[in-house]
């Protein structure tokens, strides 16, 4: 793997907006790329419909590679999750954070940085460049053996797991330079709690990236579903898990964010806060890797 610092010049030509009206500004005043685009990458779906292999440069590589897909069940291939790097194994969505994470952690190695995952493989390539990174997982007891086991295999030694609720984080005040949350808020019924955690143990210039499902035409939050006060379900759309390497059940999403998720970290005391729209065709990164910056 190269330097990390490596993609941080392609993470910064990418497209950023701060509200739903400058996006669609930004689609009026270049639609036909905007169409291109989209063309491209209902191509795609459709030519990667089955299991293969697309050429390219992986920009965490360093190198030319091949990013394969295994489109599930004969539908159409998820470009975010898989493009997966012949060489390093990572995803469209895992690279994409890797580039933004080079661009918004401090220079040199040394940035303390918390990842709201410690045993996937996102937590091993920054583990592998950033010493000073935090991973925890969210897990009931009866998950802990497995974890532990999963860790084990990913860093190849005993490392201690660490679990952490993020509407109530462990980290003293200001004592961390990044945060990277991936697919985790949509889990969490009061996301708003974790966002002011985030903006708490972070310092003044500490940055914050997230990655959620987004509705990138919906001004409003979707709001799934939500906890009542005896700490019942209710649901108030059809109920969506999403895949958990651990939980064979899945996870409970409670919200599909809309633009309004911008003002919550706004509110929750960022500055600068964006939404980020990857585009990198020749490093396998196409539709839908929207990713959330903001600065503290
Ligand atoms: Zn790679």
């Amino acid at each position: 793997m190269a330097a990390p610092e490596q993609g941080a010049g392609t993470a910064s030509s990418w497209p950023r907006f701060a509200n739903l009206a400058e996006y669609r500004s930004a689609l009026t005043d270049q639609q036909e790329v905007f169409k291109a685009r989209w063309l491209w990458g209902q191509h795609l779906e459709a030519a990667c419909a089955g299991t293969g292999s697309y050429p390219g440069y992986c920009g965490v590589c360093g190198r030319a590679t091949e990013f394969s897909f295994t489109a599930g069940s004969g539908g159409p291939v998820n470009l975010r999750e898989e493009m997966a790097c012949s060489q390093c194994a990572l995803n469209a969505r895992i690279r994409v954070v890797l580039h933004l994470l080079s661009r918004n952690a401090p220079p040199g190695n040394t940035a303390r940085i918390y990842l709201t995952e410690q045993t996937t493989l996102l937590y091993k390539f920054v583990r592998a460049h950033w010493p000073n990174v935090t991973g925890s997982e969210y897990f009931g007891e009866d998950m802990r053996p497995r974890l532990v086991q999963y860790l084990k295999h990913l860093v190849g030694q005993r490392e201690a797991l660490r679990h952490q609720d993020v509407t109530a984080l462990t980290f003293s005040d200001e004592s961390l330079d990044v945060i990277v949350s991936c697919d985790v808020l949509e889990h969490v019924p009061d996301y708003r709690a974790a966002l002011a955690e985030f903006a708490r143990v972070l310092v003044r210039g500490g940055r914050l990236l997230l990655t959620v499902p987004f509705m990138e035409q919906s001004a409003d939050t979707t709001v799934r579903a939500r906890l009542r006060d005896d700490g019942s379900i209710e649901h108030l759309e059809e109920p969506e898990y999403h895949g958990d390497p651990v939980d064979p059940n899945g996870v409970l999403a409670f919200y599909n964010f809309g633009w309004d998720l911008l003002e919550e970290v706004r509110k929750a005391g960022f500055r600068d806060a964006r939404w980020c729209l990857p585009w990198a065709p020749a490093e396998g990164l196409f539709l839908g890797l929207w990713a959330l910056e903001a600065r503290r």
